[in-house]
Parts: structure tokens; sequence; C-alpha cells
């Protein structure tokens, strides 16, 4: 059995136990991999993701009630909502314009986990105006790991929306999914992610990566060409937790707000590696490093685009370990456990690493030539170990399709 036909296997077993009949589909969403671009996303920048072979599967099925059930093989027991109470429940209180800053969400009357099958539902008869949405029941089972920095968040959003979408005749597109996704996440989890994470689980391709323009939406499929090269992407997962909820994330957020006003652009994507000079002259120390970061990256992921394209994929390695050493020492994001890991990675011959995700823990990628990989796991292990660290989790994932239904 394939780990896709295990997941599959999953939902449909908790649907059945949950529900006590079987779903009327099966749909599914994958986790991803940024290969590079780095909180650029919200800066309206560039990112270069690719969609991952981990994928979230939502079997569900009209229930002919007006309420919606949820249940996950990481959560005990069923959530119950009725349809019309979606509209009170979301957008989070604490996101809410004017209210007080500690207010409870009331998102916080549901289990956390519940707020992003139930906020994407939310959000999904907003955007498809379908106020007559049928209830429905929802099983959920994963294999992408939760807090790893591989977006189990827009896995789990991008199957619930591709279901919901097809059950309640939605006729929503790929990008207006994500668009749903996000919005799920921002106001009824409320958590400050941008679009990167559903774009590149929805619109993900074998062997390819998402070129993205957050700005305009606008995506290009850019081939990757990894399986051509005998390459492979090693993530080593520190297993040391992040949640971008949390003080680092918002205050990279308002450095990069702080820059963009003090250069006088609506966002560091319209500030250029020549104007940096300027923005030196204009800005204190730390604010500067933080948009150096954001200015040098956005150059990064356009010069691994032209390189994947003209030269290929062995070629890119000094593009991530550039990144990296940006997040590291520009942006501050990275911990001990990052650095260890990528310096464990080039040491045993990746060609490039770095960390990914939002940073403050989670996981870094290494472009490794296959017959490295089990080298640059050994690597990892026994480099942390030295250092006194839990053991990673390093496994490769592999550029997969986005979102669809599959059965
Ligand atoms: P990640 O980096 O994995 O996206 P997030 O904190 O953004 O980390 O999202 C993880 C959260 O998403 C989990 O704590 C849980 O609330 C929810 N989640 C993700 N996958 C599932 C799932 N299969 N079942 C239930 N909840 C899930
Ligand atoms: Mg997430």
């Amino acid at each position: 059995m394939t780990a896709d036909e295990a997941m599959d296997a999953a939902a449909r077993a908790l649907f059945a136990t949950s529900f006590g009949t079987d779903p009327a589909g099966v749909w599914s969403a994958p986790g991803r991999v940024n290969l590079i671009g780095e909180h650029t996303d919200y800066n309206d920048g560039f990112v270069l993701p690719f969609a991952i072979d981990r994928r979230t599967h939502a079997a569900a099925r009209p229930n002919g009630t007006g309420r919606v059930r949820v249940a996950s093989t990481f959560a005990d027991g069923i959530v119950e909502v009725a349809l019309d109470d979606l509209d009170t429940m979301f957008p989070a209180d604490a996101a809410r314009p004017g209210a007080a800053p500690n207010a409870v969400p009331n998102a916080a009357r549901v289990a956390q986990w519940a707020a992003y099958p139930l906020g994407v539902a939310w959000a999904l008869r907003l955007a498809a105006a379908a106020r007559t949405a049928a209830g429905v029941d929802l099983a959920i089972a994963s294999d992408v790991p939760v807090g790893a920095g591989l977006s189990s968040s827009a896995a789990i959003e991008g199957a619930v929306a591709s279901a919901l979408n097809d059950l309640w005749g939605a006729g929503l597109d790929p990008v207006a999914l994500a668009q749903v996704g996000r919005r799920a996440e921002n106001e009824a989890v409320g958590a400050p992610t941008g679009i990167m994470d559903q774009m590149a689980s929805m619109l993900g391709r074998t062997d390819a990566a998402i070129f993205l323009d957050c700005r305009t939406l606008h995506a290009d499929v850019v081939d990757l060409g990894f399986a051509a090269a005998g390459l492979e992407i090693v993530v080593i997962d520190t297993r040391v937790s992040h949640t971008h909820a949390t003080g680092g994330y918002r205050d990279r957020r308002e450095a990069c707000e702080r820059g963009a006003v003090l250069m006088g652009v609506p966002a560091l994507r319209d500030v250029s590696v020549a104007d940096l000079a300027r923005a030196q002259t204009v800005m204190d120390a730390t604010t500067f490093r933080r948009v150096r970061h954001v200015v040098t990256e956005n150059q990064r992921v356009q010069d691994a685009v032209r390189t994947l394209r003209s030269v290929g994929p062995t070629a890119i390695g000094p593009l991530l370990d550039a990144s990296h050493a940006s997040m590291r020492d520009d942006f501050e994001i990275s911990t001990p456990e990052l650095d260890v890991a990528v310096s464990a990675a080039r040491a045993a011959g990746a060609l490039g690493a770095r960390m990914t995700g939002g940073g403050f823990g989670g996981a870094a990628i290494a472009l490794t030539p296959r017959d490295r990989v089990d080298h640059v796991a050994a690597a990892a292990a026994s480099a942390f170990e030295k250092a006194g660290f839990a053991a990673p989790h390093v496994f490769s994932v592999e550029p997969s399709d986005g979102a669809r239904r599959d059965a």
C-alpha cells in the first residue's frame, strides 16, 4: 500500500466509525516545502515552494442537516457546529476591528484544530456566496508532520476547501480556494500567515515548483528536473516547535512594514538591491538588516528561477546557502539546531542547504545528490548528538501534485 492509499483508507475508516456510513468522496491536498523565498510573501515578493508527497485526506459527505461535523485522526471526538453559527463564531474576536486586545477568540469555543476545517467552511461560504450550502460530515487523516515547517495547516485547508467546493458546487478555482484557506487561517484561526502555503498546496505539480508573485498572485510552474539530475530534497526536522503567532514573527512583520514606510514604498517588494545603500541611511541598523534580508531574498528567488531554467537544479546550491546565511545573520530567525543541520548537510555532500518555513525552529532542507542522502542523514544525526540536541527527524520529500479529488 502506498502512503497515499494508507491515508485514503484511514480517512475512510475514521469517516465510517465517526458517522456510521461511507463518504461520498475523498479529497486530498499536500504539505509544501519552500525551496527559496522566506518571509518574502507578506512583503508582496516572490517565493518558490513545491508541494510534497505528504498529504492530508478529507473524506466527506453531505449529511442532510444544517450542521458541519468534523473528525480527525489527530484528535478525539467529533466537533459539530450549525452552519448558521459559523458567522458568529468567526472571525475570531481578536481579529475584529475595535476588539479588546486580549479578547478571547470566539473560535475558542471549539477545539483549536477544528477552527481550520470550520474556518474553511465559513470562508468558502462567504467567497462563493453559497449561503444555502448544506450540512456536511468530514473525516480527516494526514501524514504531513505538524509544526515541522511543512504546512500541515495548508494541507488541511486545501483538502477541506476542495471537498466543500465540489460538494457545494461552489465552482471556485484553485487560486480562489487558496485565498479561502488563507482567510480561514488568518481570521478564523488567528494566525497571521501569507498566501504561499495555500498556493503551493493547491497548484503543485510533480517534479516542479511554483514561482509565485505574492503581489499579483501570478503563478508559473517551474520544472525542477530533480529526477533527471538524481537530486533529492532532504528534510531535517529539528523537532523544535515553532508557533507563528508568537512575538518573533509579528516583530519581523512589523520591521518590514516600518522599513517600507521609511523607504516610501507600499511594500519591500518595491525596494531593489541597488536601493539598499539609501535604505541604510534612513533606518536603524536592526530594521535595515531585516530589510536587507527581504530585498536580497527576493533577488535570490528570481536568480534561482533563472538558474533552474538556464543551467538546471545542480546550480542553485549557492543560492540556498546564501538564503540561510541571510536568515541567520540579517533576519535572525534561525536556531542553533537549524544552523547545525545546515552545516552538517553541506559537509556531508549536499549542494546547498537552508532553514525553511517561518523560523524559530522547524526544519532545514538540503539539496542532495541521491547517493549522498544517507550520508546527509547520518551526518545530521551525529552532529545533533554531539551538540546535545534531541535526535532530528530526517526524510526525503518529492515535488508532487497539488490538491485533487482522489475518489
Ligand atoms: P504547520 O507548520 O504544520 O502548518 P501550523 O501551526 O501552521 O503548523 O498548523 C498546525 C495545526 O494545524 C495543528 O496544530 C492543528 O491545529 C492543525 N492541523 C493540521 N493538520 C491537521 C489534521 N490532520 N487534523 C487536525 N488538525 C490539523
Ligand atoms: Mg502552517
